[in-house]
Protein backbone atom coordinates (compact mmCIF):
# COMPACT_ATOMS: atom_id res chain seq x y z
CA UNK A 1 0.00 0.00 0.00
CA UNK A 2 1.15 3.25 -0.88
CA UNK A 3 1.99 6.36 1.92
CA UNK A 4 -1.38 7.26 1.95
CA UNK A 5 -2.27 5.43 5.03
CA UNK A 6 0.32 7.32 6.97
CA UNK A 7 -1.32 9.44 7.91
CA UNK A 8 -4.33 7.74 9.60
CA UNK A 9 -4.52 5.88 12.61
CA UNK A 10 -5.99 2.33 12.09
CA UNK A 11 -7.65 -0.08 13.90
CA UNK A 12 -8.81 -2.98 12.09
CA UNK A 13 -12.38 -4.79 12.84
CA UNK A 14 -11.14 -8.53 14.86
CA UNK A 15 -14.08 -9.83 12.83
CA UNK A 16 -16.26 -9.43 9.76
CA UNK A 17 -19.93 -9.08 9.30
CA UNK A 18 -20.17 -10.16 5.82
CA UNK A 19 -21.06 -13.35 6.22
CA UNK A 20 -24.21 -12.13 7.30
CA UNK A 21 -25.34 -10.22 4.40
CA UNK A 22 -27.65 -11.75 1.62
CA UNK A 23 -25.99 -9.86 -1.58
CA UNK A 24 -28.69 -11.33 -3.65
CA UNK A 25 -31.30 -9.61 -1.77
CA UNK A 26 -30.02 -6.40 -0.38
CA UNK A 27 -31.65 -3.79 1.65
CA UNK A 28 -30.59 -0.62 1.26
CA UNK A 29 -28.74 0.67 3.90
CA UNK A 30 -28.95 -2.35 6.45
CA UNK A 31 -25.76 -3.55 6.43
CA UNK A 32 -22.52 -1.64 6.90
CA UNK A 33 -19.01 -2.39 6.05
CA UNK A 34 -16.28 -3.87 8.59
CA UNK A 35 -14.47 -0.12 8.90
CA UNK A 36 -15.36 3.60 9.09
CA UNK A 37 -13.42 6.42 9.21
CA UNK A 38 -14.09 9.28 12.08
CA UNK A 39 -12.39 12.54 12.37
CA UNK A 40 -13.21 15.26 14.71
CA UNK A 41 -12.04 19.03 14.56
CA UNK A 42 -11.40 19.99 18.20
CA UNK A 43 -9.31 24.10 19.16
CA UNK A 44 -9.39 24.82 15.43
CA UNK A 45 -7.88 22.11 13.43
CA UNK A 46 -8.80 18.33 12.21
CA UNK A 47 -6.83 15.84 14.22
CA UNK A 48 -5.30 12.95 12.66
CA UNK A 49 -8.64 10.45 11.07
CA UNK A 50 -9.15 7.33 12.59
CA UNK A 51 -10.10 4.27 10.68
CA UNK A 52 -12.15 2.05 13.08
CA UNK A 53 -14.38 -0.84 13.31
CA UNK A 54 -18.01 -0.23 12.33
CA UNK A 55 -20.04 0.83 15.45
CA UNK A 56 -22.16 2.85 17.46
CA UNK A 57 -20.57 6.49 18.75
CA UNK A 58 -21.22 8.20 21.49
CA UNK A 59 -22.28 12.07 21.57
CA UNK A 60 -24.03 14.21 24.56
CA UNK A 61 -27.65 14.86 24.27
CA UNK A 62 -26.58 18.07 24.02
CA UNK A 63 -24.16 18.09 20.96
CA UNK A 64 -25.42 20.66 18.71
CA UNK A 65 -26.25 18.37 15.15
CA UNK A 66 -29.55 17.28 17.49
CA UNK A 67 -30.77 20.60 17.97
CA UNK A 68 -29.95 23.20 15.27
CA UNK A 69 -29.32 20.02 12.49
CA UNK A 70 -25.73 21.43 11.59
CA UNK A 71 -24.77 18.44 9.42
CA UNK A 72 -23.67 17.39 5.55
CA UNK A 73 -23.54 14.95 4.11
CA UNK A 74 -22.26 12.97 0.35
CA UNK A 75 -22.85 10.12 -1.25
CA UNK A 76 -21.01 8.49 -3.81
CA UNK A 77 -19.91 4.82 -4.83
CA UNK A 78 -17.32 2.37 -5.31
CA UNK A 79 -17.24 -0.41 -8.45
CA UNK A 80 -15.50 -3.43 -9.15
CA UNK A 81 -15.05 -4.38 -12.79
CA UNK A 82 -14.86 -8.11 -13.63
CA UNK A 83 -11.11 -8.24 -12.85
CA UNK A 84 -11.90 -6.92 -9.19
CA UNK A 85 -9.81 -3.65 -9.62
CA UNK A 86 -11.80 -1.07 -8.08
CA UNK A 87 -12.99 2.96 -8.95
CA UNK A 88 -14.71 5.70 -7.62
CA UNK A 89 -16.53 8.17 -9.87
CA UNK A 90 -15.71 11.76 -10.09
CA UNK A 91 -14.83 11.68 -6.23
CA UNK A 92 -13.18 15.00 -6.46
CA UNK A 93 -16.48 16.23 -7.17
CA UNK A 94 -17.72 14.84 -4.05
CA UNK A 95 -14.76 15.80 -2.33
CA UNK A 96 -15.53 20.15 -3.37
CA UNK A 97 -19.09 19.54 -2.26
CA UNK A 98 -19.23 18.37 0.84
CA UNK A 99 -16.43 21.33 1.44
CA UNK A 100 -19.33 23.73 -0.06
CA UNK A 101 -21.71 22.46 1.57
CA UNK A 102 -19.74 22.76 5.00
CA UNK A 103 -19.14 26.20 3.91
CA UNK A 104 -22.71 27.47 3.92
CA UNK A 105 -23.84 25.18 7.43
CA UNK A 106 -20.56 27.35 8.71
CA UNK A 107 -19.01 23.48 9.33
CA UNK A 108 -15.07 23.83 9.13
CA UNK A 109 -13.54 22.39 5.41
CA UNK A 110 -12.24 18.85 5.83
CA UNK A 111 -8.92 18.27 4.25
CA UNK A 112 -8.86 16.85 0.59
CA UNK A 113 -5.41 14.27 1.90
CA UNK A 114 -7.69 12.66 4.69
CA UNK A 115 -10.50 12.69 2.62
CA UNK A 116 -8.85 10.53 -0.18
CA UNK A 117 -6.27 8.38 2.50
CA UNK A 118 -9.42 7.80 4.02
CA UNK A 119 -11.69 6.33 0.82
CA UNK A 120 -8.19 4.79 0.10
CA UNK A 121 -7.90 2.79 2.87
CA UNK A 122 -11.91 1.92 3.75
CA UNK A 123 -11.81 0.48 0.12
CA UNK A 124 -8.84 -1.80 0.61
CA UNK A 125 -9.57 -3.08 4.25
CA UNK A 126 -13.33 -3.35 2.77
CA UNK A 127 -12.35 -4.85 -0.63
CA UNK A 128 -15.06 -7.77 0.00
CA UNK A 129 -17.72 -5.88 0.28
CA UNK A 130 -17.45 -4.23 -3.17
CA UNK A 131 -19.64 -7.06 -5.43
CA UNK A 132 -18.74 -6.88 -9.19
CA UNK A 133 -21.75 -6.87 -11.63
CA UNK A 134 -24.23 -4.40 -13.03
CA UNK A 135 -26.15 -2.85 -10.67
CA UNK A 136 -23.78 -3.49 -7.34
CA UNK A 137 -21.79 -1.13 -5.81
CA UNK A 138 -20.29 0.02 -2.32
CA UNK A 139 -21.90 3.32 -1.34
CA UNK A 140 -20.33 5.49 0.37
CA UNK A 141 -21.43 7.79 3.01
CA UNK A 142 -19.03 10.96 4.13
CA UNK A 143 -21.10 13.41 6.50
CA UNK A 144 -20.03 16.00 8.89
CA UNK A 145 -22.01 17.14 12.33
CA UNK A 146 -21.46 19.78 15.10
CA UNK A 147 -20.26 17.68 17.97
CA UNK A 148 -20.39 20.25 20.74
CA UNK A 149 -21.73 20.10 23.81
CA UNK A 150 -24.15 22.84 24.65
CA UNK A 151 -27.81 23.58 23.13
CA UNK A 152 -26.48 27.80 22.64
CA UNK A 153 -27.59 28.77 19.42
CA UNK A 154 -23.87 29.28 17.75
CA UNK A 155 -22.02 27.39 15.51
CA UNK A 156 -19.97 25.00 17.27
CA UNK A 157 -16.92 24.66 18.24
CA UNK A 158 -16.51 20.68 16.84
CA UNK A 159 -17.50 18.93 14.65
CA UNK A 160 -16.75 15.27 13.21
CA UNK A 161 -16.54 13.92 9.96
CA UNK A 162 -17.68 10.33 9.43
CA UNK A 163 -17.22 7.92 6.19
CA UNK A 164 -19.12 4.75 6.50
CA UNK A 165 -20.11 2.29 3.57
CA UNK A 166 -22.39 0.22 2.72
CA UNK A 167 -23.10 -2.77 -0.07
CA UNK A 168 -25.92 -1.58 -2.53
CA UNK A 169 -28.04 -3.21 -5.44
CA UNK A 170 -29.65 -1.01 -8.16
CA UNK A 171 -32.38 0.96 -6.94
CA UNK A 172 -36.08 2.42 -8.29
CA UNK A 173 -35.43 -0.55 -10.76
CA UNK A 174 -39.25 -0.11 -11.97
CA UNK A 175 -40.89 3.51 -13.57
CA UNK A 176 -42.04 6.08 -10.29
CA UNK A 177 -45.20 8.28 -11.18
CA UNK A 178 -44.41 11.58 -9.70
CA UNK A 179 -46.79 15.02 -8.64
CA UNK A 180 -45.56 18.22 -9.09
CA UNK A 181 -45.37 20.79 -5.79
CA UNK A 182 -48.15 23.14 -5.78
CA UNK A 183 -47.97 23.80 -1.99
CA UNK A 184 -44.78 22.93 -0.51
CA UNK A 185 -41.40 23.34 -1.33
CA UNK A 186 -37.97 21.95 -0.86
CA UNK A 187 -35.58 24.72 -1.00
CA UNK A 188 -35.83 28.96 -1.53
CA UNK A 189 -33.68 32.18 -2.76
CA UNK A 190 -31.12 31.95 -0.59
CA UNK A 191 -31.37 28.55 1.38
CA UNK A 192 -29.53 25.81 1.51
CA UNK A 193 -31.40 23.71 -0.99
CA UNK A 194 -27.47 23.80 -3.33
CA UNK A 195 -25.62 22.03 -0.15
CA UNK A 196 -26.13 18.42 0.77
CA UNK A 197 -27.65 20.07 4.09
CA UNK A 198 -29.45 16.93 6.24
CA UNK A 199 -32.27 19.37 6.64
CA UNK A 200 -33.03 19.44 3.07
CA UNK A 201 -33.92 15.92 3.53
CA UNK A 202 -36.08 16.02 6.45
CA UNK A 203 -38.02 18.60 5.41
CA UNK A 204 -38.88 16.43 2.17
CA UNK A 205 -40.39 13.41 4.32
CA UNK A 206 -44.02 14.98 5.37
CA UNK A 207 -44.86 16.34 1.76
CA UNK A 208 -43.40 13.18 0.40
CA UNK A 209 -45.22 11.11 2.35
CA UNK A 210 -48.88 12.84 1.41
CA UNK A 211 -48.01 12.24 -2.31
CA UNK A 212 -47.18 8.53 -1.06
CA UNK A 213 -50.82 8.52 0.24
CA UNK A 214 -52.09 9.24 -2.94
CA UNK A 215 -50.06 6.91 -5.37
CA UNK A 216 -46.61 9.06 -6.28
CA UNK A 217 -43.76 7.83 -5.25
CA UNK A 218 -41.59 11.44 -5.64
CA UNK A 219 -42.29 14.80 -5.64
CA UNK A 220 -41.54 16.79 -8.66
CA UNK A 221 -40.17 19.86 -6.90
CA UNK A 222 -40.85 23.42 -8.21
CA UNK A 223 -39.76 26.94 -7.05
CA UNK A 224 -40.72 28.23 -3.67
CA UNK A 225 -42.22 31.85 -5.53
CA UNK A 226 -44.41 30.41 -8.33
CA UNK A 227 -44.02 26.78 -8.18
CA UNK A 228 -44.63 27.33 -12.20
CA UNK A 229 -40.82 26.25 -13.13
CA UNK A 230 -39.62 22.48 -12.44
CA UNK A 231 -36.76 22.28 -10.50
CA UNK A 232 -35.87 18.54 -8.58
CA UNK A 233 -37.61 14.81 -8.54
CA UNK A 234 -37.02 14.08 -5.11
CA UNK A 235 -33.20 13.94 -3.76
CA UNK A 236 -32.58 13.90 -7.88
CA UNK A 237 -31.91 16.18 -10.56
CA UNK A 238 -34.58 16.19 -13.47
CA UNK A 239 -34.55 15.88 -17.22
CA UNK A 240 -37.23 16.17 -19.78
CA UNK A 241 -37.17 15.14 -23.06
CA UNK A 242 -39.22 17.17 -25.31
CA UNK A 243 -39.07 15.52 -29.08
CA UNK A 244 -35.59 14.66 -29.12
CA UNK A 245 -33.81 17.20 -27.45
CA UNK A 246 -33.51 16.92 -23.33
CA UNK A 247 -34.35 20.21 -20.94
CA UNK A 248 -32.64 20.46 -17.09
CA UNK A 249 -33.34 23.62 -15.39
CA UNK A 250 -29.85 25.24 -14.66
CA UNK A 251 -28.31 25.08 -10.98
CA UNK A 252 -28.65 28.09 -8.59
CA UNK A 253 -28.92 27.94 -5.15
CA UNK A 254 -31.88 26.23 -5.09
CA UNK A 255 -31.11 23.63 -7.06
CA UNK A 256 -28.00 21.10 -5.90
CA UNK A 257 -25.72 20.47 -8.66
CA UNK A 258 -25.90 17.12 -9.37
CA UNK A 259 -22.70 15.13 -10.60
CA UNK A 260 -24.71 12.76 -12.31
CA UNK A 261 -26.54 15.73 -14.28
CA UNK A 262 -23.85 17.28 -14.97
CA UNK A 263 -22.21 13.88 -16.56
CA UNK A 264 -25.08 13.09 -18.56
CA UNK A 265 -25.06 16.75 -20.01
CA UNK A 266 -21.72 15.99 -20.99
CA UNK A 267 -22.60 12.66 -22.73
CA UNK A 268 -25.25 14.07 -24.63
CA UNK A 269 -23.18 16.52 -26.09
CA UNK A 270 -21.24 13.41 -27.26
CA UNK A 271 -23.62 11.86 -28.65
CA UNK A 272 -24.99 14.93 -30.48
CA UNK A 273 -28.17 15.28 -28.53
CA UNK A 274 -29.22 18.91 -28.20
CA UNK A 275 -29.30 19.88 -24.33
CA UNK A 276 -30.77 23.25 -23.67
CA UNK A 277 -30.09 23.99 -20.17
CA UNK A 278 -32.87 26.63 -18.91
CA UNK A 279 -35.67 27.18 -16.86
CA UNK A 280 -38.76 24.51 -17.06
CA UNK A 281 -42.00 25.50 -17.03
CA UNK A 282 -44.88 23.15 -15.82
CA UNK A 283 -47.25 25.03 -18.28
CA UNK A 284 -44.46 24.04 -21.26
CA UNK A 285 -44.34 20.49 -19.82
CA UNK A 286 -48.04 20.16 -19.57
CA UNK A 287 -48.67 20.95 -22.52
CA UNK A 288 -46.08 18.99 -24.36
CA UNK A 289 -47.65 15.84 -22.25
CA UNK A 290 -51.10 16.45 -24.09
CA UNK A 291 -49.67 17.21 -27.51
CA UNK A 292 -47.36 14.01 -27.57
CA UNK A 293 -43.89 16.05 -27.98
CA UNK A 294 -42.82 14.68 -24.07
CA UNK A 295 -41.22 11.49 -24.28
CA UNK A 296 -39.15 11.18 -21.37
CA UNK A 297 -38.93 12.39 -18.01
CA UNK A 298 -36.22 10.61 -15.69
CA UNK A 299 -34.28 12.05 -12.58
CA UNK A 300 -30.72 11.61 -11.89
CA UNK A 301 -28.55 11.15 -8.76
CA UNK A 302 -25.87 8.67 -7.31
CA UNK A 303 -27.76 6.23 -6.03
CA UNK A 304 -30.68 5.19 -8.77
CA UNK A 305 -28.26 6.76 -11.28
CA UNK A 306 -31.39 7.26 -13.32
CA UNK A 307 -34.59 6.93 -12.56
CA UNK A 308 -37.34 6.88 -14.90
CA UNK A 309 -40.28 8.16 -14.63
CA UNK A 310 -43.77 6.66 -15.92
CA UNK A 311 -46.39 9.70 -15.41
CA UNK A 312 -46.88 12.49 -13.40
CA UNK A 313 -49.59 14.88 -11.82
CA UNK A 314 -50.64 17.98 -11.77
CA UNK A 315 -53.60 19.59 -10.38
CA UNK A 316 -55.44 16.34 -10.24
CA UNK A 317 -55.25 15.38 -14.40
CA UNK A 318 -52.55 12.31 -14.48
CA UNK A 319 -50.66 12.04 -17.37
CA UNK A 320 -49.11 9.02 -18.34
CA UNK A 321 -45.61 9.22 -20.71
CA UNK A 322 -45.57 7.24 -23.91
CA UNK A 323 -43.71 4.14 -24.04
CA UNK A 324 -40.47 5.06 -26.16
CA UNK A 325 -37.91 2.63 -28.00
CA UNK A 326 -34.22 2.84 -27.14
CA UNK A 327 -35.09 5.71 -24.19
CA UNK A 328 -32.70 8.12 -23.36
CA UNK A 329 -32.93 7.36 -19.62
CA UNK A 330 -31.95 3.48 -20.64
CA UNK A 331 -29.11 4.82 -23.04
CA UNK A 332 -27.70 7.23 -20.47
CA UNK A 333 -27.60 5.06 -17.76
CA UNK A 334 -25.80 2.22 -19.19
CA UNK A 335 -23.19 4.54 -20.96
CA UNK A 336 -22.54 6.18 -17.29
CA UNK A 337 -22.37 2.50 -15.77
CA UNK A 338 -20.05 1.23 -18.90
CA UNK A 339 -17.79 4.22 -17.35
CA UNK A 340 -17.88 3.18 -13.93
CA UNK A 341 -17.84 -0.84 -14.11
CA UNK A 342 -14.56 -0.19 -16.41
CA UNK A 343 -16.47 -1.65 -19.58
CA UNK A 344 -15.98 1.48 -21.96
CA UNK A 345 -13.63 4.10 -22.60
CA UNK A 346 -13.15 7.30 -20.50
CA UNK A 347 -12.38 9.96 -22.69
CA UNK A 348 -13.23 12.38 -20.40
CA UNK A 349 -11.50 11.28 -17.15
CA UNK A 350 -14.16 10.13 -14.89
CA UNK A 351 -13.12 7.03 -13.49
CA UNK A 352 -10.41 7.24 -10.36
CA UNK A 353 -8.75 4.18 -9.67
CA UNK A 354 -8.40 2.48 -6.29
CA UNK A 355 -5.06 0.31 -5.49
CA UNK A 356 -7.16 -2.30 -3.48
C1 LIG B 1 -27.42 14.29 -4.00
C2 LIG B 1 -28.51 15.03 -4.70
C3 LIG B 1 -28.67 14.99 -6.11
C4 LIG B 1 -27.83 14.12 -7.01
O1 LIG B 1 -26.47 14.43 -7.00
P1 LIG B 1 -25.42 13.37 -7.57
O2 LIG B 1 -24.13 14.08 -7.41
O3 LIG B 1 -25.77 13.13 -8.98
O4 LIG B 1 -25.54 12.16 -6.73
C5 LIG B 1 -29.67 15.75 -6.68
N1 LIG B 1 -30.49 16.50 -5.93
C6 LIG B 1 -30.38 16.55 -4.59
C7 LIG B 1 -31.32 17.39 -3.83
C8 LIG B 1 -29.40 15.82 -3.94
O5 LIG B 1 -29.30 15.87 -2.61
Amino acid sequence: MKPENTSLEITKATSSTIGKVDFDNLTFGKYYADHMMICDFIDGKWETPKILPYGPMQMEPSAKVFHYGQAVFEGMKAFKDKDGKVWLFRPEENFKRINKSSKRMAIPEFPEEYFFSALKTLLKLDKEWIKSGDGNSLYIRPFAIATEAGVSASPSNRYRFVIICCPAKAYYSSPVKVTIAQEYSRSADGGVGFAKAAGNYGAQFYPTNLAKDKGYQQIIWTDANTHEYLEEAGTMNIFFRIGDKLVTAPTNDRILDGVTRKSIIALAERENIEVEVRRVTVKEIVEAAENGSLKEIFGTGTAATVAQVSGFEFQDNYHELPEVENPYSMKFKKMLQDIQYNRAEDPFGWRYAVEV
